[in-house]
């Protein structure tokens, strides 16, 4: 029976930094690593952003748990008993170990309909399905208008390929930005070709193949040969909540990332930490928070004891636009736009309470321990204090 000093349960990026964080603090001890997918753990950004433009496809791969770590992938681990301190997966291999790591991640938010004529796109398999379709030729609907619906309608554009997106909002990452920011998004991607349909809930699937017809709502139809859906994830905290761990909206962990079970830690998408700049817990779905959590958790598995108070940021590329972003970017809130020039170079503050809660650094780089220091402060701001702050 396999026993180790550390046991991983995920093979992403939070693993991968996990074994990283390990490492630091315990050069010798032995590391485990179960795995779902079938491939060893790799960078999930560049599936919708790098490998499009030209990123060595091997570049993709993590690279601290490539060596020393017993990868056990293709399989899930099924039941977790925190006192035995054994996990056993869906092979009925029971593993043992000292501490554990849940960095489980999500799972992809489903239609009621369609079945596999949908691509819930997330995974490297799904990248390379959603490449060989768009290399062969065909007609492109996205469903989402948040992070994957974005970058995957720009994406497929780019390799000059049809496309509609439909999304409920009224427009581009209508949840992040201010109106007249996602506005000019809607625009910018219709000029690039891109039909988008605001306002528009899917409701029904007709046909088969590549002869697929999405119907909407409101009566309208979009007719795909590939149909690809971003609507958000569900953090997979299944294995967790049957083990008695606390779960509420992600696993609950304290602020050295341990769950209420002894030596059970949790870190990535599923982890919900508190934040002390912005005064309140939060679950963040980002490459930035899935490597500084998981590299946290490891070395506060292997002995250090260090509080996990990072702010992650997030990052996102549109056809030739891009930016970085810290906080609560949260469209309901209160925002200034600081603009150089408008929608193309300026930074958007979200306030509440006179304190600055997040920060957009739209096509402004290098930019984002300036935002948060200004999240940390305790304000007040008004609008005049922020103009020209962060340039
Ligand atoms: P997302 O950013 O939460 O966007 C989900 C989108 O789907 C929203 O526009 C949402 O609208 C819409 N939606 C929800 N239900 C729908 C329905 N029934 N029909 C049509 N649209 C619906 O999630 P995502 O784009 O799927 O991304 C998945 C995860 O990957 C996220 O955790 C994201 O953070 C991560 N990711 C991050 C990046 C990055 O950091 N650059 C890039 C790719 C992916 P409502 O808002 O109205 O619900």
């Amino acid at each position: 029976m396999p026993d180790y000093k550390y046991l991983i349960i995920g093979g992403g990026m939070t693993a991968d930094a996990a074994v990283a964080g390990i490492r630091q603090a315990d050069p010798y001890g032995s590391i485990g690593l179960i795995g779902a997918e079938i491939h060893p753990p790799y960078s999930r950004p560049p599936l919708s952003k790098g490998l499009w433009k030209g990123k060595p496809f091997e570049k993709i791969f993590r690279t601290a748990s490539r060596e020393g770590v017993d990868k056990h992938l293709g399989v899930r681990a099924v039941s977790l008993d925190p006192q035995a301190k054994r996990v056993v997966d869906d092979r009925g291999q029971v593993y043992t170990y000292e501490k554990l790591l849940l960095a489980t991640g999500g799972t992809p938010r489903r239609l009621p309909f369609g079945g596999d004529d949908i691509l819930y796109y997330r995974t490297l398999d799904d990248y390379e399905y959603l490449r060989r379709a768009a290399e062969q030729g065909d007609r492109f609907a996205v469903i989402g208008g948040g992070f994957i619906g974005s970058e995957i309608a720009a994406v497929l554009r780019q390799k000059d390929q049809p496309v509609t997106m439909l999304f409920p909002e009224e427009g581009i990452c209508a949840r992040l930005f201010p109106a007249d920011l996602v506005e000019f998004l809607n625009e910018y991607y219709r000029a690039k070709g891109i039909e988008v349909l605001t306002g528009e809930l899917v409701s029904g699937l007709e046909g088969g193949g590549h002869d697929l017809r999405l119907q909407t709502r409101s009566g309208k139809q979009a007719q795909a040969g590939v149909i690809v859906a971003g609507i958000g994830i569900l953090p997979n905290t299944q294995l967790a909540e049957a083990a008695g761990v606390a779960v509420e909206d992600g696993i609950l962990v304290d602020e050295h990332l341990r769950t209420n079970q002894p030596d059970v830690y949790a870190a990535g998408d599923v982890a919900n930490f508190y934040n002390p700049a912005l005064g309140q817990r939060l679950r963040v779905e980002h490459e930035d928070n899935a490597l500084t959590m998981g590299r946290a958790a490891g070395r506060n598995m292997a002995g250090d004891a260090q509080p996990y108070h990072h702010l992650p940021m997030f990052y996102s590329d549109m056809f030739d636009l891009g930016y970085e972003a810290v906080g609560e970017l949260d469209s309901g809130l209160e925002t200034y736009a600081d603009w150089q020039e408008p929608f193309r170079k300026g930074v958007v503050y979200y306030l509440k309470d006179g304190r600055v809660r997040g920060v957009l650094l739209w096509n402004v780089w290098d930019q984002v321990e300036a935002a948060r220091g200004l999240i940390a402060g305790p304000g007040p701001f008004k609008h005049s204090d922020l103009k020209g702050r962060i340039a």
